[in-house]
C-alpha cells in the first residue's frame, strides 16, 4: 500500500516535472519509453557534464535498449522526437568506465542524451535541432557552459587490457561527431574541451590517435556534409568579367576517398610494409603505437584488410598483421 502510494506521489511529480519542461522550453518530450529502471536510480548530487552518445543503431532497437537498461536521460532519433528515458536529475547507466578532471564514474555528475544514429555519419538537420533544442534547455537549467557539453568518447576510458597495459583513453569513439566544428556549431555550441584533462596529468594514456585529433584537432568530416566547404578558388582567368563564371554555393558532397586496398598486393602496391603479427606479448598499439587504430593503419588477416579505424579493439585476433607505410 506504502509502497503503491509512494509510487503514485512519485509519478505525479515526474508527470507535473515533464509538463513544466514542456511549457518551459516549448520541447515535445515523449515518455512512451521512460525506463522502467528508473525509480532505482538514484538522485545525482550535481550535474556538471552534459554527455552526447551516438546509439549506432537503428531507432527501435535503441530506444527499446536504452530503456529497458535505463542508459540515458533521452534519447533523441532521426525525425527529432524526443524521449525521457530516466529523469533528468536521477543516474542514468550512460558513460560506463569514464572519467574526466580525474573525477571517475562521470554517471555521477551527468546528464546523457543518446543520439540515434552514428559517431561516423552526419545526422540529419532536424534531428539536430531537436538535440539543440535540449541541450540549450538543460545546458540553462543546470547552467553548464559549451564546453562542458562533451561525447561520450571524451569522458570514455579503457582499463589496462593485453592490448594496452595502461588505463586509456580511447576505449570508444561513441558521439565523436559532436567534437567537430562543424557539428558544434549547429547545435549552437561556440566552444569545446581544447585538451584531454586527464591524458594531460598523466592519469591516462592515449591510445587512439585519430579521436584525439577529432575532438581536440581540427579533423571534421561533417563539414562537407553541412555545407561548411572551402572557399571557391577566385578564377585566374583575365577573362572580361561578364565571361567569368561565378561559382554558385552550394553544398558540396563529401570528397571520395580513394578505395580502400582489399588485398595484399594492393597494400603493397601502395607503399605498406608488414610490420609483422599480433601477439600477446605484441599487441597492436605496440607495433603500430597511437597510430594502431588510424585509417592508414591496416591489418590483414584471412586475405581480409580491415583499416585500423575499423578495427574492433574486442575482436583483435592473434596472427593479425599490421601495415603500415614506410
Ligand atoms: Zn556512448
Amino acid at each position: 500500500m506504502c509502497r503503491l502510494s509512494e509510487w503514485a506521489a512519485r509519478a505525479v511529480t515526474v508527470l507535473a516535472c515533464v509538463s513544466l519542461c514542456l511549457s518551459a522550453s516549448a520541447l515535445e518530450i515523449s515518455n512512451r519509453y521512460r525506463s522502467p529502471r528508473n525509480m532505482e536510480r538514484r538522485v545525482r548530487s550535481s550535474t556538471r557534464l552534459i554527455v552526447l552518445h551516438t546509439t549506432e543503431a537503428p531507432a527501435r532497437s535503441s530506444l527499446n535498449k536504452v530503456s529497458d537498461r535505463g542508459e540515458c536521460h533521452y534519447c533523441v532519433t532521426e525525425t527529432g522526437q524526443i524521449y525521457a528515458i530516466v529523469d533528468r536529475d536521477r543516474e542514468a547507466f550512460h558513460a560506463g568506465r569514464s572519467m574526466w578532471q580525474g573525477a571517475e564514474d562521470v554517471d555521477k555528475y551527468s546528464i546523457g542524451i543518446e543520439c540515434v544514429g552514428y559517431h561516423d555519419k552526419a545526422m540529419s538537420t532536424v534531428q539536430l535541432a531537436a538535440i539543440r533544442s535540449l541541450v540549450a534547455e538543460l545546458k540553462r537549467m543546470y547552467r553548464i557552459a559549451d564546453q562542458c557539453v562533451v561525447c561520450h568518447s571524451h569522458v570514455a576510458y579503457g582499463a589496462p587490457n593485453k592490448w594496452h597495459p595502461f588505463k586509456h583513453r580511447g576505449r570508444k569513439r561513441c558521439g565523436m561527431l559532436f567534437a567537430m566544428s562543424s557539428v558544434r556549431r549547429k547545435l549552437g555550441l561556440s566552444s569545446k574541451p581544447t585538451f584531454d584533462p586527464d591524458t594531460r596529468a598523466g592519469r591516462l594514456r592515449n591510445a587512439d590517435e585519430y579521436l584525439r585529433r577529432v575532438l581536440y584537432g581540427n579533423v571534421d568530416t561533417m563539414a562537407a556534409a553541412y555545407g561548411v566547404a572551402p572557399k571557391p578558388a577566385a578564377p585566374k582567368s583575365a577573362a572580361p568579367k561578364s565571361f567569368v563564371q561565378r561559382p554558385r554555393p552550394k553544398l558540396v558532397a563529401p570528397k571520395p576517398t580513394a578505395a580502400e586496398p582489399r588485398s595484399i598486393a594492393e597494400l603493397k602496391a601502395r607503399g605498406y610494409v608488414d610490420h609483422g603479427a599480433v601477439t600477446k606479448e605484441r599487441s597492436a598499439s605496440k607495433i603500430a603505437g597511437a597510430a594502431w587504430k588510424s585509417p592508414r593503419t591496416y591489418y590483414t588477416i584471412r586475405n581480409k584488410v580491415i583499416p585500423g579505424s575499423r578495427l574492433d579493439p574486442a575482436h583483435i585476433e592473434k596472427g593479425m598483421h599490421v601495415w603500415m607505410r614506410k
